[in-house]
């Protein structure tokens, strides 16, 4: 079976920055649950980061930028939280690996998850086109990313895909 890999925070898992979650899946995902398709995993607390956190934004570009080591991931006091969110990076896709995902499911606008908009870095709201740090690293190895609005476009892709 083909394996997809989600966001913990959209499977009622409480590991956002503000100690919430961001969704209880949904009739498909807990669908795909129950098949035993679903690899759970939140980059942010696998990078070594508690719950609740400071909320971070990239600064100086997007989640590509910080792989090639020309942004930075800041808290609003200016801490540098780069290196939790590469080691987060890192497991993610070594999980990934593990169990042949080749798509992902992540949550949107997210400095690690988000692949179609993030926040500009300056903690006032504003969001600008671009993709998280996990969501880069996994689409740099071939993994599809979409976010928790296109779950039927997941599961189109799905179907067209041999197991
Ligand atoms: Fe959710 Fe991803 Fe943030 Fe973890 S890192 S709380 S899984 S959006």
């Amino acid at each position: 079976m083909r394996k997809v890999l989600i966001s913990a925070c959209l499977m009622g898992e409480a590991v956002r920055y503000d100690g919430r979650a961001a969704g209880d899946g949904g009739a498909l995902l807990t669908d795909w649950q129950r098949e035993g398709r679903l690899v759970v995993i939140c980059p942010e607390l696998s990078g070594g980061l508690p719950v609740p956190r400071p909320p971070a934004e990239i600064r100086g570009g997007n989640g590509s930028d910080v792989l090639a080591g020309s942004a930075r991931i800041v808290t609003p006091d200016g801490d540098d939280v780069t290196e939790n969110f590469l080691q987060g990076a890192s497991a993610t896709l070594a999980l990934a690996q593990n169990h042949g995902v080749t798509v992902a499911i992540l949550k949107q606008r997210s400095p690690s998850c988000g692949s179609r908009e993030i926040y500009d870095g300056r903690f006032v709201g504003n969001r600008i086109a671009g993709e998280g740090v996990t969501a880069a690293l996994l689409r740099r190895h071939g993994i599809t990313v979409f976010d928790e609005t296109q779950l039927a476009e997941a599961e189109s892709w799905l179907r067209h895909q041999s197991d």
